[in-house]
């Protein structure tokens, strides 16, 4: 049964809040036990930037970034991310250098496709790549293919919420894992237990919330 939602801060920066649900939901390809309400982190300009800030922290200095490739609505983030990589005396690879912040096309099979215009900011470059939820390995695994097939170089797999440490053997930087939630569960919709206990599904998640049933 669906229960009232409590808000949790994140241990990285407390002022980066995310809204949890507790119940049964189906996504679509996994059934879990909380619905995290990331639409502030992508959607507010101030919680967004400081996520941005987040992020941009495991980069400074170390690497250079030239594209970074925004899945699941999280282009406001990524504009922040790039203008904390570009900022002066910050990431001394990036001054007076140029950031590409970008989205794929998904065809009606679901394939990840940039066209031809925007293929040379993915080839041989140094990519970011930016995801809501990476708790299904999904979006992830079909975005690391796209840029392996446009010849991308992978430097760094960020994430507002992840369930996994990984995925492909490419470590995932996080806001908030599963670790911040109390009793997180996450099972394929056939070897869920909840549904095996008995429990009937509460909603099911769209890419705007979720719809009670
Ligand atoms: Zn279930």
């Amino acid at each position: 049964m669906m229960q009232e939602s409590y808000v949790i801060s994140s241990p990285m920066n407390p002022a980066i809040t995310m809204k949890v649900t507790p119940g049964h939901f189906a996504t679509s390809n996994s059934h879990i036990s909380h619905y995290l309400d990331v639409s502030t982190l992508r959607t507010s300009a101030l919680v967004a930037r400081e996520v941005a800030r987040s992020f941009a922290g495991k980069f400074l200095t170390s690497t250079e970034v030239n594209t970074i490739i925004c899945m699941e609505n999280t282009e406001v983030i990524g504009a922040y991310l790039a203008e904390e990589l570009l900022k002066d005396g910050l990431m001394v690879f990036n001054r007076g250098a140029e950031i590409r912040v970008m989205t794929p096309i998904q065809s009606v099979g679901g394939q990840l496709i940039f066209l031809p215009s925007a293929r040379k900011y993915i080839e041989g470059r140094n990519v970011i790549l930016l995801l809501s939820s990476a708790s299904s390995a999904k979006t992830a695994s079909q975005a690391l293919e796209c840029l392996t097939y446009y010849g991308g170089r992978l430097v760094g797999i960020l994430a507002l919420f992840s369930a996994e440490p990984s995925v492909l053997g490419h470590e995932i930087f996080s806001i908030f894992t599963d670790a911040d939630i109390d009793g997180y569960y996450s099972a394929r919709a056939e070897q869920c237990e909840l549904c095996k206990a008995g429990h009937g599904l509460d909603a099911i998640v769209t890419n705007r919330g979720y719809t009670e049933l």
